[in-house]
Formats: C-alpha cells, sequence, structure tokens
C-alpha cells in the first residue's frame, strides 16, 4: 500500500493550490469525501520514482470562530491517524495566526514527520520573513511559492525520503 501524506493547516494558506500542483502531474482527483471528514480530496502522485498519497483537507465550516478551530483540530487529529507524513502549511504574507500556534500545538506531539511548509514565499523579501515561522517550535521549515512551484523540490525531496 502507498503511504499517504496529509497537507493540513488554516483555510486560505494555499493548501489546495499545492495538493493541485502535485495532482496534476498524473490523473485528476481519485476521490473526494463530504461529511463528518468534510470535503476531504484524495489523489496520487509521485516524487523521485516514489508513489504516494495525498489527503488535501478544507472545506470548514463558516461559522464561529470556536467552530472554525474546533473543525481545523479534526481535520488534523484524522491527518495525524491516517497519515504517514503530515504537510503542515501556513502563510509568510500573514504571518503566524492563533490557529497556526493551535495546529502546531498538536503537531508537535505527534510522532510521525511534520514538514512546516511556509508557503507564498513569493521574493526574497518574504523569504526573510519566513524566518518567523520558527517559533513554531516545530523546526527547519521549507520555503515555498505553491503557484509557482519554487521550492516545492526540496520539500518533496525531504517529504519522500521520510515515507
Ligand atoms: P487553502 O484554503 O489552504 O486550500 O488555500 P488555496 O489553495 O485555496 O489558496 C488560497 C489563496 O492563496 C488563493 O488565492 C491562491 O491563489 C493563493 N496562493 C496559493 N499559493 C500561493 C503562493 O505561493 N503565492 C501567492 N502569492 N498566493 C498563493
Ligand atoms: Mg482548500
Amino acid at each position: 500500500m502507498s503511504s499517504i501524506v496529509a497537507i493540513v493547516g488554516r483555510p486560505n494558506v494555499g493548501k489546495s493550490t499545492f495538493f493541485n500542483r502535485l495532482i496534476q502531474r498524473r490523473e485528476a482527483i481519485v476521490d473526494s469525501v463530504s461529511g463528518v471528514t468534510r470535503d476531504r480530496h484524495y489523489g496520487k502522485t509521485d516524487w523521485n520514482g516514489r508513489n504516494f498519497s495525498v489527503i488535501d483537507t478544507g472545506g470548514y465550516v463558516v461559522g464561529s470562530e470556536d467552530v472554525f478551530e474546533a473543525e481545523i483540530d479534526k481535520q488534523v487529529e484524522l491527518a495525524i491517524e491516517e497519515a504517514d507524513a503530515i504537510v503542515f502549511m501556513v502563510d509568510v504574507e500573514t504571518g503566524i495566526t492563533p490557529m497556526d500556534e493551535d495546529v502546531a500545538n498538536l503537531l508537535r506531539r505527534v510522532n510521525k514527520p511534520v514538514f512546516l511548509a511556509v508557503n507564498k514565499v513569493d521574493n526574497s523579501k518574504r523569504l526573510e520573513n519566513a524566518v518567523e515561522f520558527y517559533s513554531l517550535g516545530l523546526g527547519e521549515y521549507y520555503p515555498i511559492a505553491s503557484t509557482n512551484g519554487s521550492g516545492t523540490g526540496e520539500l518533496l525531496d525531504a517529504l519522500v525520503e521520510a515515507l
């Protein structure tokens, strides 16, 4: 059975953009599931000759901030259960938010490889700004731009190495 990689993070950081970039190298989305595990997209991809499945989490309930955060926690907990490795995506444009810290708290206790992807690093100024994400306590991070693919090769090299 191929390994599973889950992409988690708060809305609008660029999870689906990254997912679509991975998946477009193969045939479109394999399966979409709605319900408790709202709007999770599953796809298959490969990198360096290594096949793996990717889960794009998202489609959160729009409502109070509490529901919002609870839903993200649920997605992260599901990802922790079913994935072999986790990509935690954050957004350098907005910087660290309380929701990012909340997710980081969950992931810091996980005994699976976690890759911190700082997305929207479109220019050198943003590359400098990305350093603030060290304070999430997850160690090394990968500066990427999902829209043009910059930095995603380094992230994927490390990711498949851990599978
Ligand atoms: P999701 O909610 O985490 O799935 O985020 P989406 O993939 O839907 O992206 C949210 C917004 O961020 C969209 O407008 C994307 O075009 C934008 N976005 C995604 N990746 C990048 C990036 O690398 N750079 C910039 N500037 N914008 C990005
Ligand atoms: Mg999305």
